[in-house]
């Protein structure tokens, strides 16, 4: 079996009513429009397929008024992936944009931090600013599986396949993981929200959902010392992502191909922004 990996980024949502003040702590420029995407990512290598978040339902889309443009598990359908045959989901962290589809994969095995589930849980939900992003129904269903015998923990990094690591980042949130994946063209890095956009880690820019700035500062040099190039780390919500990479379908950019070589170069500029794409 080969331990090269395929990597599709799946958009199923965008929310471009935003700003960069949104995006970046104490930008110079706070007013300009910001768009950000939400994705899931496939990963697939001979006959496995491996899912690295789940996103989110109508259900979560109808109750937090952020609709999405499709749902991830019909999305994966569309691919020849049926989501209740998935044996394996890493969870980069249970955000409700992460976390909000597990329902849909009955049968797998969900990977995460043990640091995710237990601040999740813990006393630091009782901040209404810190439980904002997490659902409690996601959170339960996490805890439903892990009940049923479906969760392993990870502490720190882990190979969940040969080919597929994970790596504790924390920062965004307290166990928050990102996942590397062996391609053809060499190590991937899907940072998921370790760097919501390219400019947060190109320029040291945290993003202002933090629990440990240090940390997510950290992070940021952690995901490029794991990626082969800054053409291998892969954001978790930046537009940019579809324009960079090649489209699995032809007139379709809601799915790219991140194995494939980028189709232009990821400049490290701050004009190369996700607001460019807004306006
Ligand atoms: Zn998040
Ligand atoms: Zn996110």
């Amino acid at each position: 079996m080969t331990d090269h990996w395929q990597i599709y980024a799946l958009k199923y949502a965008e929310r471009n009513a935003r700003t960069r003040a949104d995006s970046f702590i104490m930008d110079d420029d706070h007013a300009s429009p910001h768009a950000m995407d939400y994705y899931v990512w496939l990963l697939q290598s001979g006959d496995r397929s491996i899912v690295v978040d789940t996103g989110y339902d109508p259900d979560e889309a109808d109750r937090r008024s952020r609709p999405i443009l499709q749902n991830p598990a019909t999305m994966l359908d569309r691919m020849g992936v049926a989501a209740n045959a998935i044996d394996t989901v890493i969870l980069t962290h249970l955000h409700y944009d992460h976390a909000g589809g597990l329902k849909s994969y009955p049968n797998a095995t969900l990977h995460l931090q043990a640091a995710e589930l237990a601040f999740a849980t813990g006393s630091c939900m009782c901040q209404d600013h810190m439980r904002a992003p997490f659902t409690g129904e996601h959170v339960c269903d996490a805890v439903r599986a892990l009940y049923a015998g479906r969760v392993e923990f990870s502490v720190g990094s882990r190979e969940i396949a040969p080919g597929v690591e994970t790596h504790l980042i924390g920062g965004h949130s307290r166990g928050l993981q990102c996942v590397r994946v062996r391609t053809r063209r060499g190590w991937v890095v899907l940072a998921s929200d370790a760097s919501h956009y390219y400019e947060n880690y190109r320029h040291g820019k945290p993003f202002p959902l933090v629990v440990d700035v240090a940390e997510m500062l950290t992070g940021f040099r952690t995901i490029r010392t794991l990626a082969e190039s800054d053409d291998h780390v892969i954001p978790g919500h930046d537009p940019l992502v579809r324009r960079h990479f090649p489209a699995l379908l032809a007139g379709d950019d809601s799915i790219v191909q991140l194995h494939a070589d980028p189709l232009t170069v990821v400049e490290p500029d701050a004009a190369d922004t996700a607001g460019a794409l807004a306006k």
